[in-house]
């Protein structure tokens, strides 16, 4: 199975322009990792993997891997298979298969835990930052402050779902904050520092 196949069939919400544009904005990064906070199953760290083993570099991807409330059992984005054998929400278990399957493990490194955690002992700077984690107005912007210090001169900031009115907020902070808009295809904004 290639990478590919592998992205394609993994569940996700990305939009299918997301994928190849994250590819060619991860492909064009100065030199540095890249980050996701959000990774969920794998789907966008397929795309990020394969850019990140043609650049020799790596996506660490952060996510607690216990879901968000809109994934909660009754909610819209809920999904049955993502309660493991102990009835509790992981999708660490899905995202390694995927990986793994993809043949990317040696570069996609997940990190399960809270991005502000890792944020507040993170100390490396990123070239390729991609932002899909907590949908929520604190929550992405918290995101946004912890992380988006770390993108080098150069470095790409990207928001998904910047139609939410919360997560179009933060990426507003970006631009006031000096990052330059790029471009935007669907919800996926990208920006420059
Ligand atoms: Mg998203």
């Amino acid at each position: 199975m290639s990478w590919r196949d592998v992205a394609d069939t993994t569940q996700g919400w990305l939009h299918d322009t997301d994928g190849p544009l994250l590819q060619q904005y991860a492909l064009d990064a100065p030199e540095g990792p890249f980050v996701e906070i959000g990774g969920y199953c794998g789907k966008s760290a397929c795309w990020l993997g394969d850019a990140a083993r043609t650049k020799d570099t790596v996506l660490f991807s952060i996510d607690w891997h216990r879901g968000s409330p809109e994934m909660a059992v009754g909610r819209e984005c809920h999904h049955p298979e993502m309660i493991g054998a102990d009835g509790v929400f992981d999708t660490l278990p899905h995202f390694r298969r995927n990986i793994r399957a993809a043949g990317l493990e040696d570069w996609v490194i997940p990190i399960a835990a809270a991005s502000t955690v890792v944020g507040r002992y993170w100390q490396t700077p990123i070239g390729f930052l991609f932002i899909d984690g907590a949908h929520d107005d604190t929550g992405v912007m918290a995101d946004y402050r912890h992380w988006a210090p770390h993108v080098i001169p150069g470095g790409y900031l990207l928001f998904h779902d910047v139609t939410i009115p919360g997560i179009g907020v933060a990426a507003q902070a970006a631009v006031d904050d000096g990052f330059d808009y790029v471009t935007q295809v669907e919800s996926l904004r990208v920006l420059r520092r």
